[in-house]
């Protein structure tokens, strides 16, 4: 090699790791992360949710897309299977009576690509399912089955153990400081080093914009929104076997995480990118949605903290090279999906990358990159 790589990725979650596991067969991979170890922003933060319904349609193809892979990843990716089938019961208080009524019918008449049908329940079965669930607030209630937990530091290290089997260089504790244009590469400084790369990915997560700004690139109004999750012990209830409950609007929902309850009143507020902490109001809102569909008394929250989920104006992702300055790669805007969809996105971005074809599974799926470019924000 002539000391210059092909592609520099800047960003070690799940974007950045499932990029470089696509792309380090056919090119030579340099990825800094910032963080001492992958995952730290977002991407460890998350829910960890696969599910097939309430996305966009270009979403829900990324969605269908990744299904095999999660399912059945490669030989030796994991140990462990990365989905564990859950499901989704569906709730509306009375005031929401209508919604309901309107969000089932559509649900149960479209149903999502190589999705499962829906099943209405009465309010006893529901209160079946999830033993201390109100029977007073439940208006209606209906169960998805298309809802699974994602091992999200599996599949994360999956991502980053098979593209080092391939050459992929990894750097942690590497804050991308400067980037500069040079005639036919780049010089990318992280501290005292400074490393060569044909192209530059941005997958930064909340700072893509201004890494692209470092980069010399105009941002594109790429905006990270905090959500916040806690952590609370219940006791007397096996939680091992219950759905995953979400109000009908996702107005808050709820799921088992290691034994205790992890509950996210569903915020979505607009910031700068930081390392985002849980504010006291959310975690309150948290609490008291919980109380207020259940028959759970809160007295201790274990644990909370809050995440990034960072949208293009269109909460579309973005995948494409820039118009405006050669070599520049962006891979952003992973909104709330970017860990059950990060087997489609990573191919995608790969082929768009090298100039290959679509694999097999994106074509089947109806996956396009021409909705994900960044040159339909004028960029
Ligand atoms: C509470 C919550 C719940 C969620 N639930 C789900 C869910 O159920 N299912 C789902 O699919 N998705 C979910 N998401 C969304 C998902 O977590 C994100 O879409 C995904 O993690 C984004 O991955 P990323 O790699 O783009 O960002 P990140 O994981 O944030 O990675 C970007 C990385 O770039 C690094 N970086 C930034 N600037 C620099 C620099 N200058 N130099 C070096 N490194 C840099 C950062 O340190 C960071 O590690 C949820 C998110 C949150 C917060």
């Amino acid at each position: 090699m002539s000391g210059i790589f092909d592609i520099a990725i800047i960003g070690g979650g799940i974007a950045g790791a499932s990029l470089a596991y696509f792309v380090a067969p056919h090119r030579s991979v340099v990825l800094f992360e910032q963080e001492t170890a992958l995952g730290y922003h977002a991407t460890g933060r998350s829910a960890a949710e696969y599910t097939r319904r309430f996305h966009s349609p270009a979403v829900g193809r990324l969605t269908d897309a990744s299904y095999d892979f999660l399912t059945t990843p490669p030989e030796g990716f994991t140990e462990t299977p990365l989905l564990h089938r859950r499901g989704n019961l569906l709730i509306a208080g009375h005031e929401k009576a209508k919604i309901f009524e309107r969000t089932f019918a559509y649900e149960n008449e479209n149903p999502p690509q190589n999705g499962s049908p829906i099943r209405r329940l009465t309010v006893e079965e529901a209160v079946e399912m999830v033993a201390f669930l109100d029977s007073d607030y439940v208006y209606g209630a209906f169960f998805d089955p298309d809802c699974w937990d994602i091992e999200v530091e599996n599949l994360l290290q999956g991502y980053a153990k098979g593209a080092r089997k391939q050459g992929a260089e990894f750097r942690n504790s590497s804050k991308v400081e400067t980037v500069t244009r040079k005639q036919d590469h780049w010089e990318i400084r992280d501290g005292e080093r400074i490393a060569r790369a044909r192209m530059v990915v941005n997958a930064a997560g909340a700072w893509v914009d201004p890494v692209a700004v470092l980069c010399g690139v105009p941002g594109l109004g790429i905006v990270p929104h905090r959500r916040t999750a806690i952590n609370v012990k219940v006791s007397g209830h096996d939680l091992s076997n219950m759905p995953e409950v979400n109000e009908i609007e996702e107005d808050f929902y709820f799921k088992p995480d290691a034994g205790q309850l992890f509950v996210s009143p569903a915020d979505e507020t607009p910031m700068e990118p930081h390392d985002a902490w849980a504010d006291e109001m959310d975690i309150a809102y948290a609490a008291h949605y919980l109380t207020e569909c259940t028959t759970l008394e809160i007295t201790h929250v274990a644990h909370s903290w809050a995440g990034l989920r960072t949208f293009a104006p269109d909460r579309l992702p973005v995948v494409g090279f820039s118009e405006a300055v050669p070599g520049f790669f962006w891979f952003a805007g992973q909104g709330g999906f970017g860990i059950q969809t990060s087997p489609a996105l990573g191919q995608l971005a790969a082929a768009a990358l090298t100039g290959s074809d679509l694999p097999e599974n994106l074509m089947a799926a109806g996956v396009d990159v021409a909705g994900f470019l960044p040159s339909r924000f004028g960029a």
